[in-house]
């Protein structure tokens, strides 16, 4: 019997599966997850895929948490996606500040290598979801298809333009999951909007944005 590739799908953390916060998520009681994305992990392990998270943390070289904060935070991650039959496979952060010129720090490509090399990951054409451009830098580098989320700083992102080109646009992590799933890419932004020209109104629907915080 042929084996089929392994399907995986790479996410930023803050902004996409949790709420974000401009004073950084510091400890498991801030970590709250957006409406519906640990749902969305768990469809995406149920119909196949297996999910991993990259993470910019530069909270840590700034000394606004700890490690064990941040492992208790993903602990409390773990659990809940548990509950919900999900998981995520591992959890790639960035310990650094810009300041430490690292090769780790979105949009450097050091997380999303780290990936690839642990799991195998041929990452041609393999999702990559983010809140933020660099998220989607950091894949695109390597052939990922960049898919932007208006959750978190997703709005804002899209404000300021210069998307990578081809980057569908989402409401959340469950309207990314829900479209991939129905096959959807093949209609290329029946769903999702393109970035770049105008996002199209009548293709998404507006997040509530006390529905994203
Ligand atoms: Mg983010
Ligand atoms: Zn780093």
């Amino acid at each position: 019997m042929p084996q089929t590739p392994p399907k995986f799908v790479i996410l930023d953390r803050d902004g996409v599966i949790n709420l974000d916060s401009d004073q950084f998520i510091k400890t498991p009681d801030e970590w709250i997850p957006i409406p519906g994305s640990l749902e969305a992990i768990a469809a995406l392990n149920e119909a196949g895929y297996r999910v991993v998270v990259a993470s910019n943390q530069s909270g840590i070289g700034r000394g606004l948490f700890e490690m064990s904060a941040l492992n208790a935070m993903h602990e409390k991650m773990y659990k809940a996606l548990a509950r919900l039959g999900g998981r995520v496979e591992a959890i790639f952060f960035c310990p650094h500040t810009a300041a430490d010129d690292c090769d780790c720090r979105k949009p450097k490509p050091g997380l999303i290598q780290q990936a690839a090399q642990r799991f195998g990951i041929e990452l041609r054409g393999v999702p990559i979801v983010g809140d933020s451009l660099r998220d989607l830098q950091a894949g695109v580098a390597f052939g990922c298809t960049p898919h932007l989320v208006r959750t978190g700083k997703g709005e804002a992102t899209l404000a300021k333009g210069g998307l990578p080109p081809g980057t569908l646009v989402h409401d959340d992590l469950r309207a990314f999951s829900r479209w991939l799933l129905e096959g959807e890419g093949a209609r290329h932004g029946a769903a999702a909007s393109h970035a770049g020209t105008a996002a199209s109104p009548s293709a998404t629907s507006p997040v509530d944005s006390t529905n994203s915080r």
